[in-house]
């Protein structure tokens, strides 16, 4: 491991619209690149500029808490930020990998988020996070905290080959269990779904089931992205070393897309599976409403809960207005609330969704959005 020391120049990201996969408003990386050097590291590739040997080399950004502080301020503000979730982890780094042991950069963050009071969603593989339960449980009793820990199965042995560095899935799922009774809400993100080795039925149908029987709060399913360049070349070449003939039967599913997706016949293939398990299991397929509806705004609140529907109808196979609707209201700045007889002006509103707008705006939900969510 070499750790890289640097200066960063900002640090809060602050997204256009909300993220309704982490429902956050904002993110950040504290490091950039990760020595748990997962072969499928999408944060690998080229297109996100991390500099060195992905997997060895880590920048460190040393001056992430003062930069924090400064940018979450609101005296030092001239337009007050939203309310929203700070999503911590993700991108191009793993905030609880081994250097935030040296360097607690994750940890002093969450206790500048606590002086704030903003809301938290951490994602990540590593049982360090347990370190900070105490600062997390107090996040999550003044406004909310999420924890969520991604697998791409629940298998030990494909964990240990694809994922090297990262505790194993039970050691995961024993932080799991432990955040659990502290009361803080966990997620599982069962992503990404390795092509022939953990897309099987059993596999996905065997991590839905660990998740339900460990009381996690919901499952996101995602696939995996293979982008040209040094992220298929490394992936690749654990891939072979874990069965030769694999490689070839890569061809068929991934076809030179820029953003390195698996087709979608694939894709649906997979989802399909994913769909099936989630229903025998009783598990929410989204962040349900009850672990953040109070602590976002309004407009950001009927967004989500608009794409949500939208996952749910559209991974289903059926049509869905829900979509295009929940993106042209990220565009608008007034309170839908104040906007009640004008709503059918905005593109993608019809009578449907008009309808929908006004009963999650009278009673906080919709009944579709509940029958969906509960299926
Ligand atoms: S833990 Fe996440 S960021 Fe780190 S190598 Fe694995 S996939 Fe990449």
């Amino acid at each position: 491991m070499s750790l890289i020391e640097t200066r960063a120049k900002s640090l809060l990201r602050k997204q256009k619209k909300i993220e309704s996969w982490f429902v956050s408003r904002y993110g950040m990386n504290l490091y950039r690149g990760c020595t748990h050097n997962c072969a499928y590291c999408d944060g690998r590739a080229e297109k996100y500029r991390v500099q060195g040997e992905y997997g060895r080399d880590v920048e460190v950004k040393v001056n992430a808490a003062q930069l924090l502080k400064k940018e979450l301020d609101p005296s030092r503000r001239r337009i007050p930020l939203k309310k929203g979730f700070v999503f911590v982890g993700g991108g191009v780094c793993d905030t609880y990998q081994p250097a935030e042991q040296t360097y607690g950069l994750t940890r002093s963050a969450l206790e500048i988020l606590a002086d704030f009071n903003f809301p938290v969603h951490i994602l990540t593989k590593s049982t360090l996070v347990l370190r900070d339960a105490d600062l997390i449980r107090k996040i999550n009793a003044n406004t909310r905290a999420m924890v969520s820990f991604s697998f791409s199965s629940v298998d030990p042995d494909i964990s240990r080959i694809f994922e090297p560095g990262v505790p194993a899935p039970a050691e995961r799922l024993e932080a799991i269990a432990y955040l659990k009774s502290l009361g803080i809400p966990c997620g599982m993100y069962l992503l990404p779904v390795i092509p022939h080795v953990t897309d099987s039925v059993e596999k996905i149908e065997r991590s839905v089931e660990t998740a339900r029987e460990a009381g996690i709060d919901f499952i996101v399913f995602g696939g995996m992205t293979l982008k040209q360049g040094r992220q298929e070349d490394h992936f690749m070449d654990v891939l072979r070393r874990y069965n030769p003939a694999l490689p070839e039967a890569y061809r068929g599913i991934y076809h030179g897309c820029p953003w390195g997706s698996a087709s979608s016949g694939y894709f649906n293939s997979i989802q399909q599976i994913f769909n099936r398990a989630a229903r025998r299991y009783h598990m929410p397929r989204r962040i349900p409403l009850r672990l953040f509806k109070d602590w976002i705004d309004e407009n950001d609140r009927v967004i989500i809960l608009l794409e949500h529907m939208d996952y749910l109808l559209k991974t289903d196979g059926k049509k869905s207005p829900y979509g295009f609707a929940a993106y042209s209201l990220s565009g608008t700045k007034e309170p839908l609330s104040s906007m009640r007889n004008s709503l059918r002006r905005i593109k993608g509103v019809n009578v449907l969704v008009e309808k929908i707008l006004l009963e999650i705006l009278d009673t906080g939900t919709c009944a579709e959005y509940e029958r969906l969510m509960g299926e």
